[in-house]
């Protein structure tokens, strides 16, 4: 079955296609399409550059959506209802949802008798415990507002615990794992027999590890105290937080961990960036060690974590004991949305 996955960003689309069968994954072709908006002037041309590319053939498409807010447990076909679902949620997501709902919109267009699978950031922490997904602000917001964490992420931590499974030749039911998704954006979730049970990251990305440009946790008393001494609005202090801060705020360097790497010997905030980042994680790995009392495994993916044995070592000195793993698993988003939307596609 060909299955082209569509993951879409404001001024950019990535696009794999596989063809899988029951006992085979096979990756034809992948591509990214940028400047949307410039070179290429919508969404629309962009997927028909595509559907150009990946042929007639096309049996089911896959579409990455962040934000599936409380309603997504899992992947699931496309309808008219999914769509306004998706809709609603643009309030949660506004970066990050309206380019896939043009993708989706296009593409059903286009491809209007094959299936077409959503599969959702959220859906892994669907069923984190309450006390771990309720900020402790009054209760009315979440009832309100649906004020609550609700991770990111999910199809990375996902694939990368489902590896695990293979790799630690135990089931995933029978695990306590810790998976560290190291990219420009970075979080850390708990997996618990199969389930996420806690994750950095929050009621938007900008929570929980220092990213690339994002601060992560912070005191929110903070924001109101930058407005007034820098005499700027709420969103001038929004876009300091997810654009000007993390690697970049401190080092004033760079955001990119390999220019920070190669730095960090002569430039102190380079160095300084660096431990924050780490002291970060591993306060983080050691918290949910705690609650899930142990872990199997530790596992690195993304950019960052796929690619610097010496970080990690450091990350893991003095929080991650002998008996537990580490491993670095490269993830791939693409084919996890892929195998769902062959699931979902073929039943
Ligand atoms: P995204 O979250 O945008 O998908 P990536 O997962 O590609 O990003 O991660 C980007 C980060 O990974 C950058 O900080 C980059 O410096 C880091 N990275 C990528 N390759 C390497 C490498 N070979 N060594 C060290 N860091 C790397």
């Amino acid at each position: 079955m060909l299955i082209l996955v569509l993951n879409s960003g404001s001024s950019s689309i990535k696009y794999k296609l596989f063809d899988i069968q029951v006992s085979s994954e096979r990756l034809l072709d992948k591509g990214l399409l940028e400047r949307i908006g410039e070179k290429i002037p919508s969404h629309k041309e962009a997927i028909n550059i595509i559907l150009d590319k990946a042929g007639s053939k096309i049996d089911a498409v896959g579409h990455r959506v962040v934000h599936g807010g409380d309603r997504f447990k899992e992947s699931i076909l496309i309808d008219d209802n999914v769509i306004k679902a998706i809709e609603d949620f643009i309030e949660l997501a506004p970066l990050h949802n309206p380019p896939s709902l043009l993708t989706i919109n296009e593409s059903r267009k286009i491809l209007s008798n094959i299936p077409h699978v959503a599969v959702f950031d959220t859906a892994f922490y669907y069923d984190m415990p309450e006390y771990a997904y309720f900020y402790a602000i009054p209760y009315k917001f979440y009832e309100k507002y649906k004020i609550r964490k609700y991770g990111f992420h999910g199809t990375s931590h996902r694939y990368v615990s489902e590896q695990a499974e293979r790799l630690l030749k135990k089931p995933l039911n029978e695990l306590k794992l810790i998976t560290c998704h190291l990219g420009n954006g970075c979080s850390i979730t708990a997996v618990k027999n199969g389930k996420a049970i806690d994750t950095s990251m929050g009621f938007t990305p900008l929570e929980g590890l220092v990213m690339g440009t994002r601060s992560g946790d912070l005191d929110p008393a903070i924001i109101p105290y930058i407005m007034e001494k820098e005499n700027i609005d709420v969103n001038a202090v929004m876009d300091i937080l997810n654009k000007k801060s993390g690697l970049l705020g401190i080092s004033g360097l760079s955001n990119d961990m390999r220019e920070l790497m190669k730095e960090k010997g002569a430039n102190k905030k380079a160095k300084l960036a660096l431990d924050i980042f780490i002291y970060r994680i591993k306060k983080y790995i050691g918290a949910y060690m705690g609650v899930m009392s142990g872990c199997d495994a530790v596992i690195f993916t993304g950019g960052i974590g796929e690619n610097n044995p010496g970080l990690i070592e450091e990350i893991c000195k003095g929080v991650v004991s002998k008996e537990t793993k580490t491993l670095v698993i490269p993830t791939d988003e693409e084919l996890m949305i892929a195998r769902d939307t062959y699931r979902i596609a073929v039943s």
